[in-house]
Formats: structure tokens, C-alpha cells, sequence
């Protein structure tokens, strides 16, 4: 990029020194902000924001496309190997770049094990199913075991250590913390590490016990939006896929069968491009049920949980 923050009309040396503190160095990242998100982050008026994303958009070229130009861009998405060429069918070939891939069930599920699986099959080369990419993941309850990265790594002949080198783990202790590690990646990315896969196990943990009850809803789906803005940000920026796990509701009214709803309502609903549904299968088994996605069918695959990984 030719084009820097100074240069745009309306920002001084010292807007620019602000912005660029606050992770907002390069253009794209600033044309796709919101102004309330700039203006708080960066600690600007929301009216001079509004001016310096639109002078960022301008720049940019953000406009309309053709949906040639969106073709084009397809042509870009990389996908991820999950280990099981079902589960790779059942989502069109992969976790894929540019998107925001969600998997919900209950606890045992199988959730870490697949994050962790992603961790280690996204540094594989092209030909194997990975991107060549390293790997950012926002563990949440503590569940990030690196002994089981080594044993996934082997089961793919990499060097266990080279493996573990190019995983960033952030351990997000609440929410806040949780957001701002999101919006560190870009800085991470900016400095030239080849991040190719997000992950973030779990995405509502935090959420869901630090705002309790009805009337903190409002603002808990206001906080998780942002991230999710964030997140999805990444993602189409920088081109690499999003992978984040999520709990199913308890629900007190089923007498039969498992809860069958994923938390996080319409603003994760509405953010996740695909959302897939584990299940504890017969004999350690795992069903994997498609429930949303923008152009493939629903279907259901069945995987298994092995020492070497995710398996058929
Ligand atoms: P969730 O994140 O959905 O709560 P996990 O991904 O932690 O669930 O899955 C835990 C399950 O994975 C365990 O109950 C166990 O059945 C299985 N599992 C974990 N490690 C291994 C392993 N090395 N070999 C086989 N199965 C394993």
C-alpha cells in the first residue's frame, strides 16, 4: 500500500500516531471499521472516525463489485483439512478462508479435538490440505494441551516442535481480555507471521458467565457483535478462515433427546458462514450435522476421535 495513514485528508501526524497505537495501521483495516469502534479504540471523536473511514474507504476503492469481482475473490479461499474427508465433504472441501466456520454440541463433543486437529493440519503444504499457514488460538477454559498438538503432529510426520512454534496461544482470562487479544492478531499479522487459521475455543464461555440474566443481553450481544465484526474483519482481510466452537442451551423443557440450540442467538447465528452440529455417536463415535450454510446442502457425517487425531 502506496497510501498512508497521515495522507488522508483530515489526519495529522498526531490522528495517525493514535490510530496506528490503536492496530489500525494498514488502510483495509480502517475502511472496515465501524466509527464507534474507532472512536473508542483510537480515543478520536466519533465525527472525525466517521471522516477518516470514509477518507480510508475512498482510498481503498471500496465500492460496489461485480459479482465477477466476487468470483475473483473466491478464487482466494483457501480451504483446511479437519483430518476426516467426511467431515471435509460435509463442508465443501474444508474450513474455509475468508469465512467464519462454527461448530457447536455439548461438552465431549469433540470441539477442542477438532480446534486442535485445525491447529496442526492448517501448517500442512497445499498438496496435503493445509495452507502453509500458522495458527492464532484464543483459548478460553483452559483446555489447550500441547502434548496432544505433538501427537497430532506426528500422526502428520512434522516435527512436533516446528509445530508447536507456530501455534500463538492467547489464554483470554474474560471477556474483555478475549476481545483484545482478537484485536491483537492484526498487529501479529502486520509483523509478517504467515497467520492463516483463527481459532477461538470457546467463543462464549466468558460471554455467557459474565452477563447473567435478561437485562444484560442487550449489551452482551453489543460486546459479542464487535468481536464477531473483528473477527470477520480478519478473516476477509488477510484472507484466513475463523474457526470458533460454541455450547448448546440447556434446555429444562426436553425431557428427550440432547439440547439441540446453539447460545449466542441471531448475532452469532447470522455471523457464522457455516454452523455445524457435533454429536456423541454410538461406540465413540462423533455425527457432524450441517445446519447452515450459504450454498451446500445439510448432510451429516460420522468421525472419530483417535491418538492420531480426527479420522474417518
Ligand atoms: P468438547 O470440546 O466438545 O467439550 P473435546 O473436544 O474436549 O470436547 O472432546 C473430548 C473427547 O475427545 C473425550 O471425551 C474423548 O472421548 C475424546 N478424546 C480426547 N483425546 C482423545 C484421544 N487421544 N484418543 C481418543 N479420543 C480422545
Amino acid at each position: 500500500e502506496d497510501i498512508e495513514l497521515k495522507d488522508l485528508p483530515g489526519v495529522g501526524e498526531k490522528t495517525a500516531e493514535k490510530l496506528q497505537d490503536a492496530g489500525f495501521a494498514d488502510m483495509m483495516r480502517l475502511a472496515t471499521a465501524t466509527p464507534k469502534e474507532l472512536s473508542v479504540k483510537a480515543e478520536i471523536g466519533e465525527g472525525v472516525a466517521e471522516k477518516v473511514i470514509e477518507a480510508a474507504r475512498k482510498a481503498e476503492d471500496i465500492d460496489f463489485e461485480t459479482a465477477f469481482e466476487v468470483m475473483e475473490r473466491r478464487k482466494d479461499v483457501g480451504r483446511i483439512t479437519t483430518g476426516s474427508s467426511g467431515f471435509d465433504e460435509l463442508i465443501g472441501g474444508g474450513i474455509e478462508t475468508q469465512s467464519l466456520t462454527e461448530v457447536f454440541g455439548e461438552f465431549g463433543s469433540g470441539k477442542s479435538q477438532i480446534s486442535h486437529e485445525l491447529a496442526v493440519t492448517v501448517q500442512l503444504p497445499e498438496d496435503k490440505g493445509g495452507l502453509d499457514g500458522e495458527c492464532v488460538f484464543i483459548d478460553t477454559e483452559n483446555t489447550f494441551r500441547p502434548e496432544r498438538i505433538e501427537q497430532i503432529a506426528n500422526a502428520f510426520d512434522l516435527d512436533p516442535e516446528e509445530t508447536l512454534q507456530k501455534i500463538h496461544i492467547a489464554r483470554a482470562f474474560n471477556s474483555s481480555h478475549q476481545i483484545l487479544m482478537a484485536d491483537k492478531i492484526n498487529e501479529l499479522i502486520q509483523s509478517g507471521v504467515n497467520i492463516k487459521l483463527v481459532i477461538v475455543d470457546s467463543l462464549m464461555a466468558h460471554f455467557r458467565a459474565e452477563y447473567v440474566g435478561r437485562e444484560s443481553l442487550a449489551v452482551r450481544q453489543q460486546k459479542l457483535n464487535q468481536h464477531l465484526h473483528v473477527l470477520q474483519t480478519i478473516a476477509n482481510t488477510y484472507n484466513v478462515a475463523v474457526f470458533i466452537t460454541n455450547q448448546v442451551q440447556a434446555r429444562p423443557d426436553a425431557f428427550f433427546g440432547s439440547p439441540t440450540k446453539a447460545i449466542g442467538g441471531h448475532v452469532l447465528g447470522h455471523a457464522s458462514t457455516y454452523r455445524v452440529w457435533l454429536k456423541k455417536g454410538l461406540a465413540g463415535k462423533r455425527i457432524a450435522r450441517l445446519v447452515d450454510s450459504p450454498h451446500l446442502p445439510e448432510g451429516e457425517c460420522v468421525f472419530k476421535i483417535t491418538n492420531d487425531g480426527i479420522i474417518d
